[in-house]
């Protein structure tokens, strides 16, 4: 069985990750519009029809954007927990009620071949889940929007094969940047985002072997680069003596088109 990650897009201007093998996949979140994720779907030879389902993380708009549309022109069923949903449903904001599927938190369901387990983050949403996915012997988590790394989270990211992790911003272009004093303030809170040398610094932590893809994520559009992201992990690793074997791979998530396909299992 082959298995088979692609992020759609990243940062705070959307996201959508695509994770699946060649007879079903899933996506988490769907912040982008649906046409867009149809294309890019299409761009990376995933047809529509194999896609199961889509888990949500919280209902801040870059992560819900292209819901409503996807599950009601795809029939297709939406994962969140039952405070994400309420959070999420308005008269505005209609999703049939067949598409509606509550989840528990830290409670295995299964999905299209995967065994699933949403774990609270903090960040400044009502509710705000990350996701631990296994299958065979592989682990995903994607964690995207996160002020801090608390301890109910940190496990679920320790274990993963292939991380998908925040690096939201370069601590030093938020601190000279036009952001107001409030919204600065937010994004640096313990519920706001993660910046590169937060995120570089526990990774450094915890790296093993095990972990064989980082992909860094949620990119902000006027605090970071990805260069900048990539100099902030490759210092830190430099610092502290670490070397990545062969098999380990860092990549930063494109904002705005898909990434290259990470081929899990060939
Ligand atoms: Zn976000
Ligand atoms: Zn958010």
């Amino acid at each position: 069985m082959k298995l088979n990650f692609c992020s759609l897009s990243s940062g705070s201007s959307g996201n959508c990750y695509y994770l699946g093998n060649e007879f079903q996949g899933i996506l988490i979140d769907a912040g982008i519009s649906a046409t867009s994720i149809r294309k890019f779907l299409r761009d990376i030879d995933i047809p529509m029809q194999t896609i199961m389902g889509v888990l949500i993380t919280h209902n801040h708009i870059d992560h819900i954007r292209g819901l409503e549309v996807l599950t009601r022109k795809n029939n297709l069923p939406a994962f969140t927990t039952s405070k994400i949903w309420k959070s999420i449903l308005s008269p505005k904001n209609k999703i049939s009620i067949d598409c509606i599927r509550e989840i528990p938190l830290q409670h295995r369901f299964h999905l299209a071949g995967f065994d699933i387990e949403a774990f609270p983050v903090c960040h400044d949403a009502p509710e705000t889940i990350g996701f631990h996915i296994c299958v065979n012997d592989k682990k995903i988590t994607i964690a995207t929007d996160l002020g801090h790394i608390c301890q109910t989270a940190a496990p679920y990211i320790q274990a993963a094969n292939l991380l998908v992790l925040e690096s939201n911003y370069d601590e030093q272009m938020l601190e000279n940047g036009k952001y107001p004093h409030f919204l600065k303030a937010r994004i640096q809170s313990d519920h706001g985002h993660l910046g590169n040398h937060q995120t570089s610094a526990f990774l450094a932590d915890i790296i093993s072997d095990k972990l064989s893809n980082i992909c860094l994520a949620h990119l902000s559009k006027n605090n970071n680069t990805p260069e900048l992201v990539l100099q902030t992990i490759q210092q830190t690793f430099l610092e502290r003596g670490i070397i990545l074997n062969n098999q380990q791979q860092i990549s930063i998530l494109n904002r705005n088109i898909p990434s290259e396909v990470i081929r899990l299992i060939e």
